[in-house]
């Protein structure tokens, strides 16, 4: 069994970009995994040699609120079928409340979790993620998923985790 990494975090944050990112040379989807259901998008990623599986969660809809709405079941359910756990933030927004509760979340389920910082593109990534220090997450990486920047040291430092 692939190692499988659960994208997660409020709308906007670049799940589905880093998703492609990590995604971006693999035409095949998962199309067999167990449990397997329509709002959870699957592919296969690979660095260097190992290869993993990612779970980007969509479907959460940026209209409702509050953390029933965010942690949406099909996040929930990536999460439980995850081995690796990254929740996104946006640089360009800093620490938002829903990431807060996000971060409750996961540790009221005891779940590791890794943070990535998206969007640094433009900015000192010691800066980007200064904001997000009062989390006090252990493991943060600073990336910009559009540009792929920071990307491969993000994945392999979190493989080397399981
Ligand atoms: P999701 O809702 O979490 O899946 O977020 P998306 O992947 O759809 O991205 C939301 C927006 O953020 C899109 O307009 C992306 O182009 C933009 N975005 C994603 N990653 C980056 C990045 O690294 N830098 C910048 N500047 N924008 C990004
Ligand atoms: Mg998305």
């Amino acid at each position: 069994m692939l190692p499988a990494i659960a994208l997660v975090g409020r709308p906007n944050v670049g799940k589905s970009t880093l998703f492609n990112q990590l995604t971006r040379s693999r035409d095949a989807l998962v199309a067999n995994l167990s449990g397997l259901t329509r709002d959870r998008k699957y592919g296969e990623g690979r660095s260097e040699d190992r290869a993993f599986i990612v779970i980007d969660t969509g479907g959460v809809s940026g209209d409702e609120e509050g953390i029933d709405a965010v942690m949406a079941e099909q996040s929930l359910l990536a999460i439980d079928e995850a081995d690796i756990v990254l929740l996104l933030v946006d640089a360009r927004d800093g620490l938002n409340p829903v990431d807060e509760q996000l971060v409750q979340y996961l540790r009221q389920q005891s779940r590791e979790f890794h943070l990535v910082v998206n969007k640094i593109d433009g900015r000192d990534p010691d800066v980007a993620v200064s904001d997000f220090h009062s989390l006090g997450i252990a493991s943060m990486h600073a990336i910009a998923a559009a540009h792929g920047r920071g990307v491969r040291q993000m994945i392999e430092s979190v493989l080397e985790t399981v």
